[in-house]
This record gives structure tokens, sequence and C-alpha cells, in this order.
């Protein structure tokens, strides 16, 4: 038996707890996220896990990280999650396009990669209620730029014992995110637009989190809440997996050789996915090179570059909106494992980040970051990207994917390395089917983002996923938009 793993916050030490425990909690109470206190190392080898389906990857590299979680539990949550919601058997097909593999990992129910995380999460969560006796209903609160809602709220509709509301700002989400979301069914659904930015949301929510009168309010009737987002750590396990998996594929299939290294690139916000990437690598799997790609936000490659993280800059509305971020939470994790898994130092850094909006690391962390490469492309680079891969080799990829491999090329000719590489493949094209068309100089203002779709679809020869073809004409289930200031109100409203 391997030895448990128990989490404890990055930020100080309020003792351990279990794998459970820290999915239910999501944060943890003094602000910090669940790391856990060791990475365990695959049991098996990646020949013998290259014999395996997704299903039963997933099932090798969770139960190293979920150790509470019996054989039986963690099964039943894998086998529900990656089912017939994904529109291919293999769940994260491998594509050889422009000198690189793509690692599609959006063939779940809403066409983004966060559904590798949230088809599983509400299985996690139930179980880990079942487990952990919580009587209450769990209420999940997110605030959404898009992406994570309508996944968020795919993955928890109609799950007993669960509610979730979604934020997301009513000016602020493509045509096609906001219908997917206002089209959601599940009597256990809410979605709410807010008069206000991304940020007005987040900062509604975590508002409502820390709430203590409220929290106490709620536990009488019956309720506690929840998190969704990338802090929780249900959701970064079940990512390690597909960089397990994309490994023993290319080990199956003879592209490589056992124990040859490979590079892995990311399109990267939160520091999330990437943050998978290198659990894998801790966890056995030759990577050689974790490169981040940013958007024109590049906070992060001005980390990796001069190791400060400097939050005060304009924020840049761009064609990759999933990236707009400027505070990286995930980070953190990385930040305390490179200080050595040192609490104290992690807490002093953060607090100089909300105090300062900056901190900088030092020497010896640097040191510790040899394996990233932080790399950005500008809007102009992101939109080449998807032409000349089209044209080049008939291959379409979305905005957010653009950016890594536009960040790939940069790389591959800088460093002239040639180590096989895979490159995390966020979104579904059609998810942004303006930008792509623009970017293939096939752009028309008069045409609404479904129709763009259509033209999308006869351009690449592409079939439009069903994810945007049923939401077309479907009926409009929440219609609700509240002030910034009403979201309090407007939870209670949903909770009576
Ligand atoms: C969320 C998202 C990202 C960024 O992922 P992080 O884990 O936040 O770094 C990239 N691309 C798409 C399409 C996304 O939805």
């Amino acid at each position: 038996m391997a030895k448990e793993v128990l989490y404890s916050s990055t930020r100080g030490a309020l003792g351990q707890i279990k794998a459970s425990e820290a999915i239910l909690r999501g944060l943890a109470p003094d602000g910090g996220l669940y790391v856990p206190d060791h990475i365990p190392q695959l049991e098996k080898s990646l020949r013998e896990i290259s014999g395996l389906d997704y299903k039963d990857t997933a099932y090798e590299v969770m139960k190293l990280l979920l150790t509470d979680y019996t054989e039986e539990e963690l099964k039943y949550c894998i086998t529900h999650a990656y089912d017939s919601k994904f529109d291919t058997e293999e769940i994260v097909p491998l594509a050889e396009a422009d000198g690189a593999f793509y690692l599609e990992l959006y063939h779940g129910a809403t066409i983004a990669f966060k559904d590798m995380a949230l088809s599983i999460l509400p299985y996690l969560m139930t179980t880990a209620a079942k487990k952990n006796n919580v009587k209450n209903e769990i209420v999940i609160l997110t605030a959404t730029s898009g992406d994570t809602g309508k996944a968020a709220l795919a993955g928890f509709a109609d799950v007993p014992g669960t509610r979730i509301i979604v934020f997301y700002p009513k000016h602020g989400v493509s045509p096609i995110q906001e219908q997917q979301m206002v089209t959601q069914k599940g009597d256990n659904t809410c979605v709410i637009g807010i008069e206000g930015n991304f940020d007005d949301a987040q900062t509604g929510v975590k508002k409502i989190f820390t709430d203590k009168e409220l929290a106490k309010e709620l536990d009488e009737k019956g309720f506690q809440f929840s998190s969704a987002n990338s802090i929780n750590i249900g959701r970064l396990v079940p990512q390690i997996v597909y960089y397990v998996y994309s490994y023993t594929r290319l080990l199956k299939e003879g592209r490589i050789a056992d124990g040859e290294a490979i590079n892995v690139v990311v399109p990267t916000g939160n520091f999330g996915n990437i943050l998978a990437a290198y659990y894998a690598k801790n966890m056995g799997v030759p990577i050689a090179k974790l490169i981040c790609a940013s958007n024109s936000n590049k906070v992060l490659f001005d980390f990796f570059k001069t190791g400060e993280y400097d939050r005060n800059r304009d924020f840049v509305l761009t064609s990759s909106p999933s990236m707009d971020i400027l505070i990286s939470s995930n980070l953190e994790r990385l930040i305390y494992h490179i200080a050595g898994d040192n609490a104290a130092m992690d807490a002093d850094f953060m607090g100089k980040l909300s105090k300062d909006g900056k901190y900088e690391i030092t020497q010896e962390m640097r040191d510790k970051l040899t394996d990233f490469y932080g790399g950005f492309a500008t809007e102009e680079e992101t939109a080449e990207t998807i032409k000349r891969v089209f044209e080049g080799t008939g291959y379409l990829i979305d905005t957010h994917t653009s950016v890594a491999s536009a960040v790939y090329n940069k790389y591959r000719e800088e460093t002239g390395d040639k180590a096989v590489t895979v490159i995390a493949s966020t979104a579904s094209p059609f998810k942004f089917p303006r930008s792509v068309m623009n970017a293939l100089g096939k752009g028309d203002e008069s045409k609404d983002d479904f129709e763009l779709a259509d033209e999308l679809s006869k351009v690449s020869g592409v079939e439009i996923p069903a994810a945007v073809t049923s939401i077309r004409d479907a009926e409009i289930r929440h219609k609700t938009v509240v002030d910034k200031s009403e979201m309090q109100n407007a939870v209670m409203d949903f909770l009576s």
C-alpha cells in the first residue's frame, strides 16, 4: 500500500486533512490552496499503463493522490464521468500536425478542457460528502468569464444533493458562451448575469464565501458552499491523468522510446493546467520542458524571465479570453513547492501580492524553475498561426491553442530543441468562430456567431459540435440579471 497523501494549506500550519475533505472545502480557511504533503510515484511502468484505456489510466493516477477514496468509490466516479458525454471513445485524442502532437482536451460536453475535471468533480464531491457525513446540500458558487461556468453547470446539473449558482458578466462573455449557459437545464441550476465585469463577479462570490454570518444562517437551512474553480484540488488531480495518458499513447504508437523525454506546451491563464503537467512530471512522466504560453497578458512570461511576479499592468482583452488573467491563482502552489514546501514564505509572498500587487522570489527558488520555459504570443501571432497551421496542414485550432502553438514555434526556433512535443489543445475552434474566421481572413461582421460557425464548418470540413448545434434554438431558461451589489440577495432567492 502506498503512503496516504494528506493535504495542507499553502499558507499555514492548520493541520493536515484528507483528500475528500480538501475537495469539500475547496479553499483553505486562511485563503491558501490545498497541496499534497508528498508527490507519489506511479506504481506501474508507463509501458504497462500504455495498455490501459483512459478510465483505467485515470484510476492508476487518481488513486495515488486521492488516497482516502476506496477503489469502488473512485471507479464509480471515473466510470460516470468519462462516458458518452464525450464525443469520442478515446476521450482525449492525440492529433499530429505541424511538427507536434495536439492533445485534444475539448471532446466533452461543453467543448473546452474544463470538462476534463468538471465532469468528474461532482462525483468526487458527492462521494466526499457521503464519506464525511455531510448532511447539508452543497451549493457550488462559481464566477465565470465563460468556460468554467458552463462546464460546471453541465457537471452538476441534476446531481442529487447539490445546487449550482453561476455568475457571469452580462456584457463580458462571447455570444456562444452566453447561450450555452442561459439554456442550461436542471432544476438545481441557477445562472445569473451581473451588471459588472468578471472581477466584480469573482469579488462578489468571494465575499459571499467568507461571510461567516451567512454561512451560519445557511447551515441552519441545510446548505453549505463549495467551489468548482481550479483552486479545488478535485479539479487539479483529474487533469494530471491526460498528461500520463498522452505519454503512454506516444509510447504505444512507437513515437517515442521507453524513458524518452517529451516537451509539453500549455496555453495558460490560472496556471491550473500546466501545474497538472508539473505534477505528472514529478510523478514520473519523462517531461523535459514545461512550456508556459501566455497571451498579451504576459505576467507569467515576465515572471519566468525575471523572478518577479507583477500584476500592476493593464488588463488586455484578447481573442483568447479564458487566458485573460493577471492573478494566476495556481502559481501559488508552485511557489510553495519551490520554496521547499515552506508555508511561511508562501504566505509572505501572497501578502505582498495582495498589498503591492507584486513579489520577487529568491535565486534559490529561481534555480528550481529550469524545467519551465515562458513564452507569449501577440494577437497578430495568434491569428497568423491559426491561418498558417490550417493552410499548411488542414488542421484547425482555436485561439487559445494557437497561443500555445505560436509560442512552441518560437521556442523551437530559439533553441533548436527537436524533442517530441505535446501541445494541450484547450478548446474547440467552434467556441470562438468569429475570432477563428477572422484569423482565416474570412470574417463577416454582418453574421452572428452561429452563422459564422456554419461558415467555419464549410471552410474547414469539420462538423459543428453538438454542443453548439444543440443550443442554437434551445429555450432560454435563465433570464435573471442583477446589479453586482445584489449577488447575495440573488443567492438567497434561489435557496429559499
Ligand atoms: C481555462 C482555459 C485556459 C487556461 O487554463 P488554466 O488552467 O487556467 O491555466 C486555456 N484555454 C481555455 C480554452 C480555457 O478554457
